[in-house]
């Protein structure tokens, strides 16, 4: 190994001319699944990509790209792990088109810098993924992250216009273009979104931006059961008001957000709203009504600045004993009728082996979240695992259309080694065929993240 590393190293230097774009230090900082990587590579330009790409085929090294890292919890532990591809230093603005509401940038530009970049324009990407200071563009699309606010602006890969990209043989491509009308064949960016970096390294994204509500404004109240806070959530979406976000909160994730937030439980729907002065009045005025219809109580009045304040807590993983190590995160996603089960779910795997749980809801888009914390050490989390999968997809009937996705977003190492964590095990192995033939076709030295992804492709 230490030869082909070496002569891996030599190599890249002497495309690049850049003898800083390899290290062997710090290589701490990108530890996955329990492995470190023998180096970093943070390459300045394209060129510099297809180069580390290209070598690390040839001396068949494993390569894993790396954005803010906010995902390292996510997938199987890789099977090889030589480099850490860091984008770091490909993190400028390219072009910011603001008539024709479009950002060009690097993958290693943070969210947060996007949206610095395009707010005094009054336009926004509408990416809310965990941890915006640290998750970047790249990987936010290729991990097909998003955030409470999915159900207003659509999914990361709805958001992507054109890409460039550099292969491990070393070639390049560009997708799409910079205008919305641009199919012609496969639309190869909604495959590469959400690849979990085992087929391509993006290296430019043009993100599709929107204008962002001039006002904005929450509401919320309590409910004594999932069910009728659910309820209401449903009730709500079947009004033309076209929320930002809408969130059903179980009293563990109510006490996580902390005593910033005097959220009414025991289960909360909160919902906020983008618009106009009028029509954001309008809306806030019908969801109260709708609220005292359904039965909630303690009904609370989010201000314009405590809503931006909840929207970001609520894209972000609670944290204390719910971001320790042991502690897993759990995602459920399905038709919106299924999310009084998914919950129920999350109830009965945190009473296997007591675990103190947190639950959050998009309950616009049928995503549910729960994170588990064990109570005291040595909790073994294999039977909360299969107690959520199994009871969340009790309710899946694919031959009436309705699908349940369960997948793990976090959890300790032993426990990604032991289950399907991308919940590949009721995937249709046609599907599996199909993305192992993709895989095959565009890394065929299994050279980008290799084991990470469904199926350990
Ligand atoms: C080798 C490979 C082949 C791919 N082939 C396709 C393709 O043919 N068509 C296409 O649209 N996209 C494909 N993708 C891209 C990616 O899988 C999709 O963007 C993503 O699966 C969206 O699927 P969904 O709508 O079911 O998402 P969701 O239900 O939102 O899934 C969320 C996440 O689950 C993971 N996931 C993806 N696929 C599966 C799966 N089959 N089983 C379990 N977990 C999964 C992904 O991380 C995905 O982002 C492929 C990716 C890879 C790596």
């Amino acid at each position: 190994m230490a030869a082909s590393l070496d002569a891996f190293a030599r190599a890249v230097e002497a495309d690049t001319g850049d003898p800083s774009l390899l290290s062997g230090d710090g290589t701490g900082m990108y530890v996955l699944g329990g492995r470190m990587p023998f180096l970093v590579a943070r390459p300045a330009s394209h060129e510099a990509v297809l180069s580390v790409l290209a070598r690390a085929s040839e001396g068949s090294l494993g390569v894993v790209p790396w954005g803010g890292g906010t995902s390292r919890r996510a997938g199987y532990p890789p099977e090889r792990y030589d480099v850490a591809l860091s984008t770091e230093r490909l993190s400028a603005a390219v072009d910011f088109l603001c008539d024709d509401l479009t950002a060009v940038v690097q993958p290693g530009m943070t969210i947060e810098s996007l949206n610095r970049l395009t707010r005094p324009e009054g336009q926004t990407a509408g990416l809310d993924p965990a941890n915006p200071g640290k998750a970047t563009v790249g990987g936010t699309v290729f991990a097909e992250r998003s955030g409470p606010q999915r159900v207003r602006w659509g999914r990361a890969r709805d958001r992507v216009m054109r890409l460039k990209v550099a292969l491990p043989d070393g070639s390049s491509h560009t997708y799409g273009a910079l205008v919305v009308k641009n199919v012609t064949g496969y639309d190869m960016n909604r495959l590469l979104a959400g690849s979990w970096g085992t087929l391509a390294v993006a290296t430019e994204l043009a993100i599709r931006l929107y204008k962002a509500p001039e006002r904005s404004g929450a509401r919320a109240a309590g409910f004594g059961t999932a069910g009728e806070a659910f309820r209401a959530a449903r009730r709500l979406m079947a009004l033309p008001l076209h929320p930002l976000w809408v969130e059903v909160l179980d009293a563990g994730r109510i006490e996580a957000l902390g005593e910033r937030y005097f959220l009414p439980g025991p289960w909360c729907l909160a919902a906020a709203f983008g618009d106009f002065e009028e029509g954001l009045a309008e809306a806030l005025r019908r969801f109260e009504d709708l609220l005292g219809r359904e039965g909630g109580r303690e009904l609370a009045r989010l201000d314009e600045e405590e809503t931006a304040r909840l929207g970001a807590a609520l894209a972000d993983q609670p944290g204390g004993d719910f971001a320790r190590e042991e502690s897993l995160a759990v995602r459920a996603s399905g038709r919106a009728d299924q999310l009084p089960r998914f919950a129920r779910a999350a109830e009965e795997a945190a009473g296997k082996g007591g675990f103190r749980r947190a639950v959050a809801a998009h309950a616009g888009s049928g995503v549910l979240r729960a994170w588990l914390a064990p109570r005291e050490r040595g909790v073994e989390p294999r039977a909360a695992w299969d107690a959520f999968a199994s009871l969340c997809r009790a309710g899946a009937d694919p031959a009436a259309g309705r699908f349940v996705h369960v997948r793990l977003d976090g959890g300790p190492t032993s426990l990604r080694e032991q289950i399907p964590v991308w919940g590949e095990d009721a995937l249709d192995p046609a599907a599996l065929v199909l993305m192992r033939r993709l895989k095959r076709e565009y890394d065929p030295t299994r050279t980008l993240s290799p084991g990470r992804f469904v199926g350990r492709l």
